[in-house]
């Protein structure tokens, strides 16, 4: 058609389909529809950025939805943090609803459903139930109580609704078909009775909507065209479409249920009821513990919102489950940072050097780069003395040619200072190495313009100044499970593939600036990885967590 070719996902194709069909834009409407029973993690971000991207790319209102039907699991501090981490990957919602908005709404309707003679009060208990159900292959059997009259069905139900009767003692279900393929479609339960305050109509209520029940009859309260689920859902498109058979009205717009498929993450689980389980038995420390999947836990660790979504971006949507590597995250995280994080020194193991030929007692300020990929970031100033702090893994007593940090008789450049030499080393007891004795050329130091400051040394080392160095805590995170995949393991639990050393806490030296810092402020160390200052820090001891190193050191690992 000569138009530019784009390449659309299998959503946008069925809207464009729509749009071509008759829906007009302006009847474009999407939902994010979270149940309160937990925080967000990095599978609800692939949810987030296809509702309100398509909301973008349409022009097009998406409401955030709280699922919010089964007040045993549901509470306000969830509603709060769901809110939040919408907000910190950049997305803004139409307006905020609740399905326990409609709950007066969904029991009128089921009013009009008993008196249709479309549903039923069952006095039966879940067990017997359960055991008409049938099976895929097998119709199910019909209830005893599924010829009870209007007038009784009514009675019944009112009475559910007034508190008169016991959790489990009676469900309204719909009258569809006992023997119909889809299992879902067998007299599903409306709704149960349930001696439960809720986090937001308290106990106004003591029976609740089942999600099918409510989800389609929200969808269409709210006028959303698409609305998008993940594939567990797509047996329940027959039983959604039922359910809005009963209350379309024909000058409305009759909502539409797809399904994706949900995105899991290597190295990890992404379920609330999973994550809730990690943070209930103390595993981590809540559920934004750095080394959580969740919006939060990443928060925290120093991701990024733009690596976030440039993450969902990229995979993608998709019509099978896979697993998508935990890498492909931290390349985002990298990638992002590399543009953005200004560079400071910090030693994570450190190692004593000596410049011997250094006057005692002398101090220099030399000039850096904040950002050697941004010279508008500007410079600052670092100290130098006679005592600095280098890694340990940057000194070897020997080393072959391929070695370009220090060894014995070896040279290097002390990043933005001077050129030196390792002259000797001291050893412990056991044959540690605990201190280098250096000789620096005073005449090399790093843009002064002199021959010497021009000399080129193969290796350029981070270091800082003994004595203004700040002490820090560092938390050192790896991969919270030893499986890539813990949850789909046959005979085993999640929690049996716990990574027992995905966090190590250190004390590193780092150069005095960064006294200043804020919580959440983001940094790469040079040479060791991407830093970002935890909620914990106090005026003391700024604590920071590692978000990602440099590279991907992780690969090699692995396939060793
Ligand atoms: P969980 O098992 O973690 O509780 P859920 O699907 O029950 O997940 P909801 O709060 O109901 O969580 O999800 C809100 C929306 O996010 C739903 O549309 C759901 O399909 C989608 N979603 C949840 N998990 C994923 C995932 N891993 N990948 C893609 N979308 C997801
Ligand atoms: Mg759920």
């Amino acid at each position: 058609m000569g138009e530019a070719v784009e390449s659309l996902n299998f959503i946008e194709h069925i809207i464009e389909e729509d749009l071509k069909k008759g829906y007009s834009k302006e009847q474009l409407r999407f939902r994010f529809p979270p149940e309160p029973n937990g925080y967000l993690h990095i599978g609800h971000a692939s949810s987030i950025c296809l509702n309100f991207g398509l909301g973008l790319r349409y022009n097009a209102p998406v409401n955030l939805r709280f699922d919010d039907t089964n007040p045993a699991k549901e509470e306000q501090e969830y509603v709060d943090a769901i809110k939040r981490d919408v907000e910190w990957l950049g997305f803004t919602w139409d307006t905020e609803r609740y399905a326990s908005d409609y709950f007066q709404q969904l029991y009128d309707w089921a009013v009009v459903l008993i008196n249709q003679g479309k549903a039923y009060v069952d006095s039966q208990s879940s067990e017997e139930m359960a055991s008409q159900k049938g099976t895929p292959t097998q119709p199910g059997i019909e209830s005893p109580y599924r010829n009870r009259s209007v007038e009784e069905n009514m009675d019944l139900f009112l009475e559910m609704k007034e508190g008169k009767h016991k959790e489990g003692s009676h469900v309204l279900r719909a009258k569809i078909d006992m023997t119909s393929s889809n299992m879902l479609m067998r007299d599903p339960i409306m709704y149960r009775v349930l001696h439960k305050a809720h986090h937001r109509t308290n106990t106004d209520w003591c029976i609740y909507p089942m999600y099918d029940w409510t989800h389609g009859e929200s969808d269409y309260i709210e006028q959303v065209s698409h609305s998008l689920c993940t594939l567990e859902f797509a047996m329940h498109r027959e039983l959604y479409d039922w359910f809005l058979d009963q209350v379309v009205e024909s000058n409305k717009l009759r909502p539409k249920q797809r399904e994706f498929a949900r995105r899991n993450l290597s190295h990890t689980v992404v379920s609330k009821r999973k994550l809730l389980q990690l943070v209930e038995s103390g595993v981590v420390n809540g559920w934004d513990d750095p080394r959580m999947p969740t919006i939060s836990g990443l928060r925290r660790r120093g991701y990024t919102p733009n690596s976030i979504r440039n993450f969902a971006d990229t995979i993608g949507i998709a019509k099978r489950e896979n697993l998508i590597d935990v890498s492909l995250l931290e390349f985002h995280a990298r990638e992002d940072l590399n543009k953005t994080a200004p560079r400071v020194m910090g030693v994570l193991n450190p190692l004593k050097v000596v410049l011997t030929n250094y006057e005692e007692g002398k101090e220099e300020w030399l000039d850096i780069e904040n950002n050697p990929e941004d010279e508008s970031a500007g410079t600052r100033q670092i100290p130098l003395s006679r005592d600095i702090y280098i890694e340990q893994e940057d000194f070897r007593e020997e080393a072959n040619r391929k070695f370009f940090r220090l060894k014995i008789g070896g040279e290097v450049r002390l990043k933005s200072g001077y050129i030196i030499k390792a002259e000797s080393c001291t050893k412990d007891s056991e044959g540690n190495i605990i201190e280098v004795q250096c000789t620096y050329d005073p005449k090399s130091k790093s843009g002064s313009g002199t021959e010497e400051s021009l000399r080129k040394v193969k290796g350029t080392l981070h270091w800082v100044s003994v004595k203004h160095a700040l002490e820090a805590e560092v938390r050192l995170y790896d991969r919270l499970f030893t499986h890539e995949s813990p949850d789909t393991q046959k005979d085993k639990d999640f929690m049996d593939y716990l990574n027992p050393d995905s966090l190590e806490t250190i004390t590193a030296y780092v150069e005095p600036g960064l006294k200043d810092v804020e919580v959440g402020d983001r940094m790469q160390f040079q040479r060791m990885g991407y830093f970002c200052v935890d909620p914990d820090s106090t005026t003391e001891k700024i604590v920071f967590n590692k978000t990602v190193g440099l590279r991907d050191t992780w690969a090699k690992i692995e396939s060793k």
